[in-house]
């Protein structure tokens, strides 16, 4: 037989171009380069996790033909099971809280999951959409993706994003920054690129109502005072995806810095981006300003606006929460 040249999606996810971001990294004087996640088949860095549990239950033996995989989501992950689930024959059941942003779930919708919203819970509540997605795997005899406390998230991190990045940047990486979900993009890519260089700074840029800076500047999760109107992204605990890694700097950004950033991106770069972006972008931005010219810093461009016209690009919507997209870029570092 001769050598196969083609691939269905399955094997298109991940290889996203690095993208320089032009007026950021002029201002600063280093190379401010973010990973085109959003350019993946499901549209988010969040199909690399889905594509590793996938791969890592069916080895298992967890996933037979025909299988349901169900899981909790503020998204990204159940649109990344959904398609990667059909390219392999399974249904996926997504649970979502109702104030992920109305895009989405249609979209979940549209590509043939079954969706269950319910309330916004904290973790600590048997509500919580994690926990409602864990019973109803032990009750109909689903399979659970657990995206938070399964290492099979952080693992495809670690075998595609980190090597994509390294390979991209010649090993020229100074810094690496992301915000936490589940924390498989910060801690696998952080994992691979520390092994290969301990120099490396990894970086956290958490937004505001998260706990992340706390734990990882104050080794607690006693700080997660504010709120953020970013999705996907907004941690409160340790998960065991996070467990055993290094960072070196965290920063709490304020929506406002990530609305602006996103916003001039949109204008002047044609690039268009969710929320998470925004918050990842404005940490390489903090950290270039802090270390100074000559630095290359990679981060992750999450998503794209396309999920959240009704919200992030909505002027009203923006309005009503007190945040402007016109401030100029100066503001940053007012
Ligand atoms: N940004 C967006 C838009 C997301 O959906 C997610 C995943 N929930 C993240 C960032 C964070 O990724 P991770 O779960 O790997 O921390």
């Amino acid at each position: 037989m001769s050598e196969l040249r083609y691939h269905g999606i399955a094997g298109h996810i991940g290889k996203t171009p690095l993208i320089r971001l032009q007026a950021l990294s002029e201002v600063t004087g280093c190379e401010i380069l973010g990973k085109a996640e959003f350019m993946n088949p499901g549209g988010s860095v969040k199909d690399r996790a889905a594509q590793g549990i996938i791969d890592d239950a069916e080895a298992k033996g967890f996933l037979k033909p025909g299988a349901t995989i169900v899981e909790g989501t503020a998204g990204n992950t159940g649109i990344g099971l959904t398609v990667v689930g059909h390219s392999k024959g399974y249904q996926t059941v997504i649970v979502i809280p109702e104030t992920q942003s109305p895009e989405k779930i249609s979209l979940l919708r549209t590509l043939g999951a079954e969706v269950i919203t319910v309330p916004e819970k904290p973790y600590s509540d048997p509500g919580n959409y994690n926990h409602v997605a864990q019973r109803l795997a032990k009750e109909k005899g689903w399979f659970w993706a657990n995206q938070f406390d399964n290492l099979a998230n952080r693992h495809a991190h670690y075998c595609t994003t980190g090597p994509e990045m390294w390979e991209q940047t010649k090993g020229n990486v100074d810094a690496f920054v992301a915000s936490v979900g589940t924390g498989g993009t910060l801690a696998g890519t952080a994992l691979y690129l520390k092994e290969k260089n301990p120099n490396v700074a990894v970086v956290c840029a958490d937004p505001y109502g998260a706990a992340m800076w706390s734990w990882f500047t104050q080794g607690n999760g006693e700080t997660k005072d504010g709120d953020s109107v970013a999705e996907g992204i907004g941690q409160t605990r340790i998960t065991k995806n996070l467990e055993g890694i290094v960072v070196d700097k965290a920063y709490r950004i304020t929506d406002q810095a990530a609305v602006t950033i996103v916003n001039q991106l949109l204008r002047q770069e044609g690039l268009f981006l969710g929320l998470s972006s925004g918050i990842n972008i404005a940490g390489a931005v903090r950290f270039a300003r802090e270390s100074g010219p000559g630095k290359t810093i990679v981060t992750i461009l999450c998503d794209s606006g396309h999920k959240y016209q009704s919200k992030l690009y909505n002027p009203s919507w923006l309005q009503d929460r007190k945040l402007d997209p016109n401030l100029p870029i100066d503001s940053l570092w007012a």
